[in-house]
């Protein structure tokens, strides 16, 4: 039997107890820290179960939920890389060829800076890697491995996947299951390098094929939530509303990623919340038309940005939490943006926001522009853990944009600011869910059928809110 583990290194901050942003207090660094939603990346459970049983034992560390043991002796290691955890990648690459282990690089940033990684591994892995790594297993076995396996873009059929290796989650990263079900997404934004990794295409997997990982995620937690990792969910309405059935059927709470457009429609809002979907984080990324425009392909963002309070507002009233994701630091920010965000947020009681700083990584129009621009400040993949401003900003100068940042975060992660979102977002949710069992019981419900309902669901939202409680995401 060969040995092969499966690694996924911290990233650059909390890696070695540093910070995700040099200048901020040990205090803000630790609520951000606290706030960030971990999961593992699904992408080396899909790997994992590409290995024959009989041919391989696996050991899949995530260094968010566990540590390395160093003493470890494995044949191949194949290590993720995305641009913030690449130098300790590298770092483990190295220690790991000392014990003689055929080191693989994968992932996005191997992808996108393939001669940099190419210098630090036996083989690398450019792509999605459902075919190359089967070819790559048996080259293994042959002996005539490969120092390159490249996929063309949008080429795997993402239908035949198998069920990702769920089995291998450690015990403290059940709570959350990361399952995709498609890949790929329209909107095409500067910042965002998944047309590089992707293609242009949208690729789904079949709904029983989701349906049977959703059941094989149930089998190693029954209370787990699942945690949609596609770019965006809602791509297609039709099927969308297929992927809720299936969530009604299994009663499972989850979350997902979708664009502002999710909150137009209230019946498909009400149905997604009666089928357990309780938060989406939407990329509003800024408030400012001028930073929106030309952000993305269509202008999609551009277009609804002055939809964006009543589309928030609809997706909450209907019970669901929006994560806001903004981004500062974008070529149409002037120095009044944080105020402009701090107040968006406030005035919709926005239930969570995630604020990142404008961070061109590789393999995005983004960075070919800044690039040129010469307004890249530093190369240290260290420093892109996008909570750290490495560009020279266009309107604002560089200090004004790192204390805007800061005096923004230390709003939205004010206790009593926090506090306040969640208990608003608690009665929305508690109306909503008082609204769908009067979908449910409608004028057929007997008073004690009703009664017995509402004691339940009742029951669930207490139990929902001691989770959040403690929940690392909120
Ligand atoms: S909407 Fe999100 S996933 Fe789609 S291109 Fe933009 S950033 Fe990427």
């Amino acid at each position: 039997m060969k040995r092969i583990l499966f690694l996924v290194p911290k990233v650059a901050g909390p890696a070695g107890g540093g910070k995700w942003n040099s200048q901020w207090t040990h205090t803000l660094n630790e609520i951000v820290q606290s706030s960030i939603w971990k999961v593992i990346t699904p992408g080396v459970l899909t790997l994992a179960a590409l290995c024959d049983p009989d041919k391989y034992l696996i050991d899949l560390i995530d260094e968010e939920f566990g540590e390395v043991d160093q003493t470890m002796e494995y044949d191949i290691v194949a290590i993720y890389t995305v641009t913030p955890n690449v130098k300790r990648a590298y770092m483990w690459a190295a220690h790991f060829r000392l014990t003689r282990a055929h080191v693989v690089l994968g992932g996005v940033h191997a992808s996108m800076c393939p001669d940099e990684a190419s210098r630090f591994a036996d083989t690398l892995f450019v792509g999605e890697a459902e075919i190359t790594w089967p070819e790559f297993l048996l080259d293994y076995e042959r002996g005539t491995v490969k120092a390159t396996y490249v996929q063309a873009l949008g080429q795997v059929d993402i239908q035949s996947s198998p069920i990702p290796a769920f089995n291998l989650l450690p015990s403290n990263g059940k709570r959350i299951i990361p399952i995709q079900t498609a890949r790929g997404c329209p909107h095409g934004c500067r910042f965002c390098n998944l047309r590089s990794l992707y293609g242009r295409s949208y690729r789904a997997k079949s709904l029983n094929q989701v349906y049977a990982e959703l059941e094989a995620a149930r089998k190693i937690n029954p209370r787990a939530t699942i945690y949609f990792t596609d770019d965006n969910l809602f791509c297609d309405k039709q099927r969308s509303t297929k992927l809720f059935e299936i969530m009604e059927r299994l009663k499972m709470n989850w979350y997902a990623h979708s664009d502002i457009s999710f909150g137009e429609d209230e019946r498909f809002i009400a149905h997604a919340f009666r089928s357990g979907c309780r938060q989406v984080l939407i990329g509003l990324e800024s408030l400012n038309r001028g930073s929106l425009e030309e952000l993305d392909e269509h202008n999609f963002k551009a277009n609804y940005v002055d939809k964006y309070k009543m589309m928030v507002e609809n997706i909450q009233r209907g019970g669901i939490g929006v994560i806001g994701s903004f981004i500062v630091g974008l070529d149409g920010d002037d120095a009044g943006i944080f105020e402009r965000i701090s107040n968006f947020i406030e005035d919709v009681g926005l239930l969570g926001a995630s604020v990142t700083v404008n961070t061109p990584y590789p393999g995005t129009l983004n960075y070919e522009q800044l690039h040129a621009e010469n307004r890249i400040r530093t190369y240290d993949w260290n420093s892109y853990t996008i909570f750290e401003a490495v560009i020279e900003p266009a309107t604002m100068n560089y200090r004004q944009l790192n204390e805007g940042y800061i005096r923004l975060l230390n709003m939205i992660y004010d206790q009593h600011n926090i506090m306040n979102r969640r208990s608003k977002q608690f009665e929305r949710m508690k109306a909503a869910f008082l609204r769908a069992l009067n979908t449910q019981t409608g004028s057929h419900g007997s008073q004690s059928n009703s009664n017995e309902v509402y004691h339940e669901k009742v029951q669930d939202l207490v139990s929902i809110r001691i989770q959040r409680q403690d929940d690392s995401e909120l």
